[in-house]
């Protein structure tokens, strides 16, 4: 049996940050119209769910999920394909992309590409977590919840093999090969 992850993010720590990362966004879109949460499934689906109830403008819920190619060729370029879409258009639209993770960037590049082309009025990007160390593409995060190491984290929407999602804080996992 794994062992619980350890705890690298507690959940209040989460709570604070998701609070003040709303504040800066509700802040920086008070005169927009509508703000077009895009969350990115499944990772992002609580991250999205909190910072969506903390912005105090007008907004909308959207989700799309990606699917990440597993061949070797097409890991090495890191592409990626869409296989859930938004169900309006963008044109015109105040898009913020809302990610649980950039790791070495090549998902929200592709996600940044793909919505670019589809002329919304602006297009940010909220992440909760950073690996710095693992990044391979030049691309900013507007909102940045909180830079980590590079190891495999879990909780608070993200898994490892479909587990750990509903844990209340971010932890980290050992791989079995890893425990001593
Ligand atoms: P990227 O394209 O930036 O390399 O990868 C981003 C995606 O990889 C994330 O949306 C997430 O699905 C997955 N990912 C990267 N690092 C981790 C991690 O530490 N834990 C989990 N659960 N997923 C991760």
């Amino acid at each position: 049996m794994t062992e619980q992850p350890e705890v690298l993010i507690t959940e209040e720590e989460i709570k604070k940050r998701v609070q003040a990362l709303g504040a800066q966004i509700s802040e920086d879109y008070k005169d927009v119209e509508d703000v077009y949460m895009l969350g990115v499934l499944r990772g992002a689906f609580i991250f999205l769910a909190d910072l969506s109830r903390v912005l105090t403008v007008p907004r909308r819920v959207d989700f799309i999920a990606l699917s990440s190619y597993e061949s070797p060729s097409t890991a090495a370029t890191g592409a990626v394909r869409l296989v859930l879409d938004v169900r309006a258009p963008l044109r015109g639209k105040h898009v913020l992309v809302v990610e649980d993770i950039v790791d070495t960037g090549y998902t929200l590049q592709y996600l940044l590409r793909t919505l670019q082309a589809r002329e919304p009025a602006s297009l940010k990007t909220a992440s909760l977590l950073q690996k710095p160390d693992r990044l391979e593409v030049p691309i900013s995060i507007d909102y940045l919840g909180f830079t980590i190491p590079d190891k495999w984290v879990v909780g608070y929407g993200l898994d490892w093999g479909d587990r750990f999602r509903t844990l209340p804080y971010i932890g980290v996992v050992h791989p079995p090969d890893e425990v001593a």
